[in-house]
């Protein structure tokens, strides 16, 4: 097996006997980097030069007898996760050759915990989309099809993942774009609760609902890594002053007798078939291992999209007022005076999503119709939030489908925004809810194309997550599976 190969928890028992440096291990995923990329297209910045130079560090640090959650393990970041001096662009042309002078926490902190950053992963721009086809830059391929998307927005986080271009990456979800990709993609990935992860250093789309996780092959790989970056940070006033456990340690856990709640509105009209087999048959698996299923009724879940499409745009609208061609990035100048220069600036830097978001949002905020669209929002959101309070009173834990249909086409969706949005329907909720939520591989449509679990639990709960997903995987066989690259 080569080093690239190998999961977190594996490479870092090998880096701990000394079985293998940490250089040999990041010179194994840059080569496979440069073998794989220019068919996945996963990164829009490799950082193949500061990376050897982390991995002499963790090398030498690891002969001091030095330990660290990720010491010498090589992680990709999305790019719309700040890393000092190393450009960062939301996947937008309007932050091209942005170079943040400072490091987002969660940068900090990976840092901290000894981790090789390997570059900067490509993404929907400004994180709005579930393709990566509205990057700014170029589509990531999904190392499983080519010709399908990896998922999105986090879907060069995910590719990378699963095409062994890093062992773990952050991602970040906002409507569902850590879970999608990970789904999408073969993998395993968390968003945590709101409030649980900084967002310091992070390019805002939408400040209420926004989270960073991690992305990776294992539920292990992926409690390591949430528990290198989890914790209250002074620097966000939303982060909860909740010290993070360890989330590796309930691995393992018995989970006979816990209660699971199975919505029927989240298995309705326009799920796959294979989708939804492969979901009954991990929930059949799950209550083979004694976790009991209750059937629950998430009554306002049809409203997630409506909801959703008007909250995030509105503050996707007020955030991106920053881009002003004065602040960040390029300037564009045709003359008209200041007004004909935003103007200019933000019409070549913006792509057509973005935009589109930003009209809506302006357009609901607007005097007159703030009560209409936004106000009305806010409130669907609470109701959707105390369907899921009422649940939480009768089952431990919420299981579902992650997306209704395995990956897609490229270019299959990318004229029909409006069904791309319907495609977000059963992630949404949990964000809107602030809970955190997991997709878990469950298996394969006969296409070879993976396929999704979801796991919600209540807030500050992702070691309920981590359990249950846990005992699934270890009676299944899907994180072994590595596609045909
Ligand atoms: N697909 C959703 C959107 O386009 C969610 C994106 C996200 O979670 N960042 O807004």
């Amino acid at each position: 097996m080569e080093p690239y190969e190998l999961s977190i928890s594996e490479l870092r028992e090998k880096l701990r006997k000394k079985d293998i440096s940490s250089v040999e291990a990041t010179e194994s995923v840059l080569g496979r980097i440069s073998e794989v990329e220019p068919r996945v297209d996963a990164y829009l910045e490799v950082t193949a030069e500061a990376a050897l130079d982390m991995a002499r560090r963790a090398d030498l640090a690891i002969g001091r007898g030095e330990d660290g959650l990720l010491l010498g393990v090589p992680i990709g970041v999305k790019d719309i996760i700040n890393t000092e001096g190393i450009p960062t662009t939301a996947g937008s042309r309007i932050l091209e050759g942005f170079r943040p002078t400072y490091d987002a926490s969660v940068t900090a902190k990976l840092k901290e915990a000894g981790a090789v950053i390997t570059g900067k992963l490509n993404l929907d721009e400004f994180a709005m989309g579930s393709t990566t086809e509205g990057s700014g830059y170029k589509p990531t391929k999904n190392p499983w099809d080519l010709e399908r998307v990896p998922g999105g927005s986090s879907g060069g986080s995910a590719a990378a993942v699963a095409a062994g271009e890093c062992l773990g990456a952050l991602g970040t979800d906002t409507g569902g774009s850590i879970r999608q990709p990970a789904a999408w993609c073969g993998l395993v990935g968390i968003k945590p609760t709101y409030g649980r992860v900084s967002r310091y250093g992070v390019i805002a789309f939408a400040s209420s609902l926004d989270q960073v996780g991690p992305i990776a092959r294992t539920t292990r790989d992926a409690a390591i890594m949430l528990r290198a970056i989890a914790g209250f940070d002074p620097l966000d006033s939303t982060s909860v002053n909740k010290p993070a456990p360890d989330y590796e340690a309930v691995l393992g856990a018995e989970v006979k007798g816990m209660k699971v709640g199975v919505p029927c509105q989240y298995f309705a009209a326009g799920l796959d078939p294979e989708v939804e087999a492969r979901v009954r048959d991990a929930i059949s698996r799950l209550e083979e291992l004694g976790v009991e299923t209750i059937p629950i009724d998430l009554p306002h879940a049809e409203y997630g999209v409506a909801c959703y499409y008007i909250i995030a745009p509105c503050e996707a609208s007020s955030n991106l007022a920053r881009y002003d061609g004065v602040r960040y990035g390029p300037r564009v100048d045709e003359g008209g005076g200041l007004i004909g220069m935003y103007r200019a600036t933000r019409d070549k830097g913006f792509g057509p999503e973005v935009k589109r978001r930003v009209l809506i949002g302006t357009y609901a905020l607007s005097a007159g119709y703030y009560d209409a669209y936004y106000l009305k929002a806010c409130r669907v959101r609470t109701l959707i939030k105390n369907d899921f309070d009422r649940a939480f009173q009768k089952v431990d834990a919420v299981v579902c489908p992650t997306t209704p249909t395995p990956a897609f086409k490229l270019g299959e969706k990318s004229s029909d925004p409006l069904s791309l949005y319907m495609s977000d329907v059963l992630t949404l909720s949990c964000n809107l809810a602030g809970l955190p939520g997991m997709s878990v591989p469950c298996g394969f449509t006969g296409g070879g194309l993976p396929v999704g679990m979801q796991i919600m639990a209540r807030h500050f709960q992702e070691e309920v997550i981590f359990k249950l997903a846990h005992a699934y995987e270890s009676a299944s066989e899907w994180s072994s599976m590595r596609p045909p690259l």
